[in-house]
């Protein structure tokens, strides 16, 4: 049976794995606070009666084994590093949920037909090297290479790969962390919101549908750099004026598309940025989510016709560059509706929903069927120390998970055998 009590002092204990004690929590890959936090729960994982191991990236994984041997695995679990003075819930919940299910299992005594694999996943967040969701992407074998890893620093300047090195793994058998196609039958994440939609509708667990898809636009306008005294009005060609126009109509042209579709213009730089000169060029971004590519398509093409019909009187330039484009995530149905059903059998009302951010769920749906579970958000609170949620609700979180884990590892659901 989950224990509510296990999963806090599990939570409590990782929590003092910080590299900033008193302000949150500080735990970015393949650091000492990491190896701490990694040992805590290999050493949890053990007494669950997993065999632990460690792949070529420095995932942490807890084994169960299944009556057949080859068949594929049914993996749950989390990320373990933090953003610079984060909380104490992101990654950590899920990771303590997987290792309470475990011990579940031990205690049920119930043997499974596929394997059962608690991981630990490292660097979701890209704190330290920049580049995140770094841990599922090996072992998708998505973006990720030894160049990578020689390529990428931290603020001090140390390298992915030496910084992996320093922490015992080889980075040039990153490949060898690779699942091959076929090999995970699915995988199963409970993360924190991270955002007030549960709380604020009173649900306890939202059962997510699609992860939103994201579009990072950059656009510049360009106008000319003038005196400021000297000038007529009438004579500009101010690039803030139609930058300023511009930010000002994104709302009420993203409102318009509706389905929950956002944008947000989070960086503007001012050239040349003095008080006495009409500013020659403006760089912007627009931060783009949506849960359809077609309403991403849609909404980049509208804010474009907007940036040109609004530049053009002013007699501004302008360029268009498109950052980042990741598409949406749909989650698995039938695991969704395993898990559903499962609710409705304990009695727990869930809410179905979209995520507006990503999680190392949304790489892992390269490789099997996914299924990802939220629990409320303290005020929807998240990457700050207030952060919180209620163990009561992880532990709900956790149940659910249990009975879907037992469900798909005796051969139901996707890829059933
Ligand atoms: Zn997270």
């Amino acid at each position: 049976m989950i224990r509510v009590e296990r999963i806090k002092r599990d939570l409590e204990a990782l929590a003092q794995f910080t590299a900033t004690p008193g302000k949150g929590i500080t735990r970015m890959a393949f650091t000492p606070e990491e190896r701490r936090a990694r040992d805590y729960l290999a050493g949890e994982m053990k007494a669950a009666g997993l065999e632990v191991y460690t792949d070529a990236a420095g995932n942490l994984f807890g084994r169960r084994p299944g009556k057949n041997p080859k068949a594929a695995v049914v993996m749950v679990g989390s990320h373990i590093d933090s953003v610079q003075n984060g909380g104490r819930f992101d990654g950590a919940a899920g990771v303590v949920a997987a290792v309470e299910i475990a011990r579940a299992l031990q205690e049920l005594g119930k043997e499974t037909v596929h394997p059962i694999e608690v991981v630990v996943m490292t660097e979701e967040e890209g704190s330290r090297f920049g580049a995140g969701l770094y841990g599922s992407r090996a072992m998708t074998g998505e973006g990720i290479s030894p160049e990578e890893l020689t390529n990428t620093f931290d603020d001090e300047g140390i390298s992915n790969g030496e910084a992996m090195k320093a922490f015992g793994l080889d980075p040039d058998k990153i490949r060898q962390a690779v699942r091959p196609a076929g090999t995970v039958k699915a995988f199963l994440e409970l993360h924190i919101e991270q955002g007030p939609i549960l709380e604020a509708a009173g649900f306890k667990i939202g059962i997510v549908e699609s992860i939103i898809g994201l579009r990072t636009i950059q656009v510049v306008i360009y106008g000319s750099a003038d005196h400021a005294g000297t000038t007529p009005m009438d004579m500009r060609r101010d690039a803030l004026v139609g930058a300023s126009k511009i930010v000002s109509q994104v709302p009420s042209l993203i409102q318009k598309l509706g389905e929950n579709t956002v944008a947000t213009v989070g960086i503007l730089q001012v050239k040349p940025g003095c008080a006495n000169i009409v500013p020659a060029e403006v760089k912007f971004t627009i931060d783009l989510r949506a849960s359809d590519n077609e309403i991403i398509e849609k909404a980049a093409a509208k804010l474009k016709k907007m940036v040109a019909e609004i530049c053009s009187p002013l007699n501004l330039e302008y360029s268009w560059e498109e950052l980042l484009a990741v598409q949406p995530v749909a989650t698995g149905v039938e695991i969704a509706n395993i898990v559903e059903g499962v609710a409705v059998q304990k009695g727990i009302d869930t809410m179905r929903m979209q995520s507006g951010a990503g999680h190392d769920a949304m790489v892992m749906a390269k490789l099997c069927p996914i299924g990802l579970l939220f629990v409320p958000s303290k005020n929807g609170k998240s990457h700050c120390p207030e952060e919180w949620s209620d163990y009561e609700d992880i532990a709900l979180g956790a149940d659910l998970y249990l009975e879907t884990i037992l469900t798909l590892a005796n051969g139901q659901g996707p890829q059933g055998d």
